[in-house]
């Protein structure tokens, strides 16, 4: 009771900051409504101060010109930016104001300057600052959710962010400043992006699993037709498909962990790690846990459609034709125990590769990662991550078995399409054993230390020839 006495107090006090919005649109309407929540006071600035929508209550409208020559310091700009022409009028009224710009853009390099540096074009006396622009008007009215409590800002105005800051805070939001206008076009940007990181490995995934699928297609399908003459285009809902997951979830693993050997060696030629990485090296770094956790979906579709096989009427139906045609002539089979190890082991890698997937998806969530010491982190991401891709390649190495060497997989001279697929794991742990060896490990860590091959003198010698 006394916190809502003393708010009381303060809403009634008169002392109240008067803050002034100019349009009244669907943003202009939900931010007045937060500010008037907040216990400051609005006035709106419109082109038809007495019919324009319904607003929130305790707010008062006038024209713009009365609105920025009766308000303090602040205004906000919530109009679209191909209305900002008819500012340039009221420059006088805004002089010396903080103006902020809350724009944002269609698609992205749809104009030569930034919307806050065009504003700040107009209105040179004015202090333009960018912000608010990463928030929704649904999410100011409803209450920022945690993915939204950020407020991006930039100005070239010191004293003009702060006072923008304090009304973010005093909203409950947090601000996180982005330094002068020029960083305007980045904050314009921002709620243009979708899932930017993702796109790459989206890419790869969706080509990986075309490729395969055509070349499984008519490998499989397709051979059988030509060759035996036989309709077997039924395989491809589940069998083809119980193909494709697992090879793309496996180079997908596998394209997780090559970046990272490949930096290493980078390293180790260099014989410097204060050379950048070339970039495209950089962007794949950057996608990696994106890598892995579209790996690990496509994993588990695979133990999906592997716990269906029992229940298919092809495989039951081959089963029962095999016993009966084994009852009829009156024949019995002999257990092969060197064919039970292999298939035991067989699942029992993919089942240990596919415990240890789940658990690097999990500590990838950013509630649990957050959680982990840097060490811890790596430990699982970097150790376990290892040795998951060399569960579920061990796997895939038993799955094939003795049939490696057999030419009558080899149809129409093309590999099965998990032979493919162990290419770039088996390299990528080749490379990972070359670099843990105690020689090359060795130099490699004095190189991360700071250590350089190179004499720095040698440069100097050089550029002096
Ligand atoms: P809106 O609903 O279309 O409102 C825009 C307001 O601008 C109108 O209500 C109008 O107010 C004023 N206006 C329109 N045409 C004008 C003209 N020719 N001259 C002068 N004023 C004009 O748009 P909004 O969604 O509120 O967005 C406003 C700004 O906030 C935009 O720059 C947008 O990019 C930004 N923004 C919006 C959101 C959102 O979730 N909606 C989120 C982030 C940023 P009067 O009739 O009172 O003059």
């Amino acid at each position: 009771t006394l916190v809502s006495h003393i708010s009381v107090q303060l809403s009634t006090a008169p002392e109240q900051e008067l803050l002034c919005i100019f349009g009244t649109g669907d943003f202009g309407r939900s931010l007045g409504q937060r500010l008037l929540q907040s216990g400051y006071r609005v006035v709106y600035g419109s082109r038809r101060p007495h019919s324009c929508g319904p607003l929130p209550q305790g707010a008062q409208v006038m024209s713009h010109t009365a609105a920025a020559a009766q308000s303090a310091s602040l205004v906000f700009v919530c109009i679209h930016r191909e209305h900002y022409d008819f500012l340039e009028t009221l420059a006088p009224e805004l002089k010396g104001k903080v103006l902020v710009d809350v724009s944002n853009n269609l698609k992205k390099n749809l104009y030569p300057e930034a919307n806050a540096e065009y504003l700040q074009r107009l209105i040179p006396g004015a202090h333009v600052v960018k912000a608010f622009n990463t928030l929704s008007a649904w999410a100011l009215q409803n209450g920022p959710s945690d993915a939204s409590r950020q407020v991006y800002l930039c100005g070239n105005s010191a004293e003009a962010k702060e006072a923008v800051s304090e009304v973010a805070t005093k909203l409950g939001l947090t601000v996180l400043d982005r330094g002068s206008l020029t960083a305007a076009r980045e904050l314009e940007d921002f709620p243009l992006q979708l899932f930017p990181e993702w796109r790459l490995p989206l890419r790869l995934a969706a080509s990986l699993a075309a490729a395969f699928f055509f070349y499984l297609l008519i490998r499989d399908v397709v051979y059988a037709y030509a060759e035996e003459g036989k309709d077997i285009s039924f395989r491809i809902m589940v069998s083809l498909a119980n193909k494709v997951f697992p090879i793309v979830s496996l180079i997908m693993l596998a394209l997780c962990y090559l970046p990272g050997v490949i930096a290493a060696f980078l390293q180790l030629y260099r014989g410097t790690k204060y050379k950048r990485f070339p970039d495209w090296l950089d962007r794949w770094m950057l996608c990696r846990k994106q890598l892995g956790l579209l790996a690990l979906a496509f994993a588990s579709l695979h133990v999906l459609y592997t716990l269906i096989i029992p229940i298919r009427y092809y495989v039951r139906f081959k089963i029962a034709e095999s016993t009966i045609s084994k009852i009829k002539e009156n024949k019995t089979s002999v257990f092969d125990t060197t064919l039970a190890w292999r298939a035991d082991s067989y699942y029992s890698m993919g089942i240990l590769g596919y415990a240890l997937y789940v658990l690097l998806g999990i500590t990838s969530l950013p509630s649990v990662s957050n959680a982990l010491s840097w060490r811890e982190f790596s430990f699982i991401q970097s150790k376990l991550g290892y040795l998951t891709l060399f569960f579920c390649t061990l796997h895939t190495y038993l799955y094939g078995g003795s049939r490696f060497l057999s030419p009558s997989t080899y149809k129409w001279y093309t590999p099965p399409g998990y032979i493919l697929s162990l290419v770039v794991p088996s390299v990528v742990l080749v490379l990972k054993l070359l670099i843990i060896l105690p020689c090359v490990d060795r130099t490699l860590t004095r190189i991360r230390r700071g250590w350089e091959r190179t004499d720095p003198e040698d440069d100097t010698k050089k550029s002096k020839h």
